[in-house]
C-alpha cells in the first residue's frame, strides 16, 4: 500500500495570528492544501500547551480559540479539506506522552534551544515548570498521533522534529515499527524562517508584543509599518543605509516581487535595484515604508474581509470545531490502541493472552 502523505501543524491559541505565522507555516499550509497531493491534513490549536505557560491565565487562552480559528479561515484553510481542531479535547495525546516521557531524559530536554530561549523569554530560569519543560514531548505525542509525514513550521520548530524523531525511533526500537519520523517542511525563503518583529528584534512573537497580526485595521497596520525599525544610522536621506538587521527590508524580502515595483514604484525594477539605492544613499525609510505598507495592504486587506464575513457566525465555527476534534479523536484513538498493542498494555484485547495466562499457573 502507497504510503499515505499527511500534515499535522498547528499554533497556540496565545493571540491573534501574525504575519510572522502566516509567512513561515500558514500560506504554505493553504499551498499543500489546495495541491490535493495530502491524503489527510489536520490543523491543531495547542491550547494544552498554551497552557503550560499560561496557566494562571486561562481566559485568554479560551478567547484565542475563536481568533485562531478566524485567522485559519480568512487566510484560506478549508474545513472540508483540512480538520482543524483542539489539542485539550483529545485525551489520547496526554495518554501518547505520558508514555513517551519514559523515552526522553532530562539532559535531553535540557539541550533544547528553542525550549532555552523560550525559558530566558519567560523569565522561568529559576523555576521552571514541569509542563513547560516537557512540551516537546507533547508535541513529539502530536505529531505522531496523525502519523504526520509532513510538518510545515517555522526555523523554530526544527529542534522540536528531531526530538519526536528520535521519539519514533527509540520507539519503534524498543516496541517494534509503530510510529511515524515526521519530515520538517522549512520556508524556502530565508526572510520567512524566523520574522523579525517591528521593533528588530529575532522573532515576531505574540508574546513578545512586536506583531503585525493578520487582522490588523488598514490604518493600524500602516501606523505600525510607519514606527517599524529601521537602519538607526540612516538619519538624512542621503546617508548611506544598512540593508542587514533592517527589518523592513526583511519585509520586502518575505513579500514583495518584482510585480509590486510596477504596481506602486516604478521608479524600480525590482528589490535588488531598491536596496542598491538605499545603501548608496539618498532613499529616505519613508518611502521604503510607504511601499511595503502598499503590499502588506494588498495582502492583508483581503484576509482582514474574509474575516469580517466569518466572524457572522460565531456558533457554526464552534460547530466546524467541535466536529473537527471527533474526527481528529477517531484517528489518535487508532494510533494509541497501535502503540498500546506495541508497548504490550492491551491486556483484555488480546484474548489468547489471558488463556495463555491461566496455562501458565496451571500446568
Ligand atoms: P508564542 O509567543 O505564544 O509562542 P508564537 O508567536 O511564537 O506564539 P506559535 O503559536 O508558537 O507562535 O507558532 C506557531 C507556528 O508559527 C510555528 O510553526 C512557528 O514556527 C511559526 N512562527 C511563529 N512565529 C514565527 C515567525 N516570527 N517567523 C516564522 N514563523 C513563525
Ligand atoms: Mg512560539
Amino acid at each position: 500500500m502507497k504510503k499515505e502523505k499527511i500534515i499535522l501543524t498547528g499554533d497556540r491559541p496565545t493571540g491573534k495570528l501574525h504575519i510572522g505565522h502566516f509567512v513561515g507555516s500558514l500560506k504554505r499550509r493553504v499551498e499543500l492544501q489546495n495541491s490535493g497531493e495530502f491524503d489527510k491534513i489536520f490543523i491543531m490549536i495547542a491550547d494544552a500547551q498554551a497552557l503550560t505557560d499560561n496557566v494562571d491565565n486561562p481566559e485568554k487562552v479560551r478567547q484565542n480559540i475563536i481568533e485562531v480559528a478566524l485567522d485559519y479561515l480568512a487566510c484560506g484553510i478549508d474545513p472540508t479539506k483540512s480538520t482543524i481542531f483542539i489539542q485539550s479535547q483529545i485525551a489520547e495525546l496526554c495518554e501518547l506522552s505520558f508514555y513517551y516521557m519514559n523515552l526522553v531524559t532530562v539532559s535531553r530536554l535540557q539541550r533544547n534551544p528553542t525550549v532555552k530561549t523560550e525559558i530566558q523569554m519567560r523569565n522561568f530560569e529559576s523555576s521552571i515548570p514541569v509542563g513547560f519543560f516537557t512540551y516537546p514531548i507533547s508535541q513529539a505525542a502530536d505529531i505522531t498521533a496523525f502519523k504526520a509525514t509532513t510538518v510545515p513550521v517555522g526555523e523554530d520548530q526544527k529542534p522540536m522534529l528531531e526530538q519526536t524523531n528520535e521519539i519514533v525511533r527509540r520507539f519503534n526500537h524498543i516496541y517494534g515499527d509503530t510510529l511515524v519520523e515526521p519530515e520538517i517542511l522549512l520556508p524556502d525563503n530565508a526572510a520567512c524562517l524566523r520574522l523579525p518583529g517591528t521593533d528588530g528584534k529575532a522573532k515576531m512573537s505574540k508574546s513578545l508584543g512586536n506583531c503585525i497580526y493578520l487582522s490588523e485595521t488598514a490604518d493600524e497596520l500602516q501606523k505600525k509599518i510607519k514606527s517599524m525599525y529601521t537602519d538607526p544610522d540612516h538619519i538624512r536621506v542621503q546617508d548611506p543605509g544598512k540593508i542587514e538587521g533592517n527589518t523592513v527590508f526583511t519585509y520586502l524580502d518575505a513579500f514583495c516581487n518584482d510585480e509590486h515595483f510596477g504596481r506602486y514604484l516604478n521608479e524600480y525594477a525590482n528589490l535588488d535595484e531598491l536596496k542598491a539605492h538605499y545603501q548608496r544613499g539618498g532613499l529616505g525609510d519613508m518611502k521604503v515604508k510607504k511601499f511595503l505598507g502598499a503590499i502588506m495592504e494588498e495582502q492583508l486587506g483581503p484576509i482582514r474581509e474574509r474575516r469580517k464575513e466569518f466572524e457572522k457566525d460565531i456558533p457554526a465555527i464552534y460547530e466546524m470545531l467541535k466536529k473537527g476534534c471527533d474526527d481528529a479523536r477517531a484517528v489518535a484513538a487508532d494510533t494509541l490502541a497501535d502503540v498500546r498493542r506495541a508497548m504490550k498494555i492491551n491486556y483484555f484485547e488480546d484474548t489468547n493472552f489471558i488463556a495463555e495466562q491461566a496455562k501458565r499457573f496451571h500446568d
